[in-house]
């Protein structure tokens, strides 16, 4: 009998100590003191035993049970303890870690470009002047000296929203509007803004686009006065080393009017950006024509004056080199980090 116990405890401690998680020491404590446990069993086994035997042996399973009870507490409290901590080590906090920083954001190219350019209109004595983007037809083209029958209504494939009004195809009735605000004062204004055509998207078209539109008008205003600022302007945008040409053109707006070139910076050589012409078209422009002034009540024979527009995305793609107009509308934030 006493060998039996020896065994019992020898094989209980060792399992005790071998243990290594609070579910190990569970079956330990099933298997020992459970109600088919080993301990279990030999305390009702001592019912069976003689008189004599009972005492004896009933002192050495008590002093087994105390010893293995005892045992099993320590390494349960070691155990209780070893998981407490791992728990907290997982679910510590560093507060000393710097936070998630927010992403920084960068303005928008076009955005940048339309404000360089409003800048150095503001630095030769412009002022911004707005307009509605829902525009009625007389001030999109009526009053811009394109009456209903005129062939240049073909050239802005318009959207309509009811027979009278439109989404503006230019930045052009700003110039009326500014004029009927300001008859009979000088006007020197910049008016950059959303246009819509109803073109199909493609690398370099897009029905929703940006222009910036140019008017002075005064006593006195000549077109060398256009050649001048617009020289100035050109130069400053990109770059004080670039040729700038003026060739003859038409706008219904405008007479004479004239195209604006910038020379390429393949310096003639010819290049893809200018299809090997050596120069790049920025803008239109030209001496305000007297019917547009007539319609905004300036006396043509006391005011001239010169107006001028170009488009921001083509600005902004000649400065950068970006092929696909598409860009600046997906909102990519690989391609708008480029700007910062
Ligand atoms: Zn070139």
């Amino acid at each position: 009998m006493q060998e039996k116990l020896s065994q019992i405890r020898a094989k209980g401690i060792k399992e005790i100590d071998e243990a290594s998680s609070s579910a190990d020491l569970n079956s330990i404590r099933l298997e020992y003191f459970g109600k088919k446990g080993l301990i279990t069993q030999l305390m009702r086994g001592l019912g069976t035993l003689s008189p004599e035997e009972r005492p004896v042996v009933g002192k050495l399973v008590n002093e087994l049970r105390k010893e293995l009870e005892e045992t099993w507490e320590k390494k349960n409290q070691a155990i209780l303890h070893l998981e407490a901590e791992a728990k907290l080590e997982k679910e510590r906090i560093d507060v000393e870690l710097p936070g998630r920083k927010p992403r920084r954001g960068n303005q928008h190219p076009l955005s940048a470009i339309i404000q360089e350019i409003t800048e150095v209109f503001l630095g030769m004595g412009f002022s911004v002047a707005e307009g509605p983007e829902i525009e009625e037809d007389y001030y999109n083209f009526e009053a811009l000296n394109i009456p209903p029958e005129h062939p240049a209504r073909e050239m802005h494939d318009s959207l309509y929203i009811t027979d009278k009004t439109l989404l503006r195809t230019h930045t052009s009735p700003v110039q009326i509007r500014t004029m009927e605000e300001l008859y009979p004062n000088p006007v020197r204004i910049i008016a950059p803004g959303r246009v819509y055509r109803r073109d199909a998207q493609d690398a370099t078209h897009s029905p929703m686009f940006h222009q910036i539109e140019g008017l002075v008008v005064d006593v006195g205003i000549t077109f060398s006065d256009l050649k001048g600022v617009l020289t100035e302007f050109i130069k400053k945008i990109f770059g004080q080393d670039r040729k700038v040409r003026f060739r003859p053109s038409f706008f219904p707006f405008t007479e004479p009017s004239a195209e604006v070139d910038v020379s390429c910076l393949c310096q003639g050589s010819g290049c893809r950006v200018c299809k090997n012409t050596g120069w790049l078209e920025i803008l239109g422009s030209g001496s305000v024509h007297p019917n547009v002034l007539r319609y905004a009540k300036y006396d043509p024979e006391v005011y001239s004056g010169f107006a001028f527009g170009m488009g921001v995305e083509r600005i902004t793609m000649l400065r950068y080199g970006i092929s696909d107009i598409r860009h600046f509308y997906e909102n990519d934030a690989r391609f708008l980090e480029q700007f910062r």
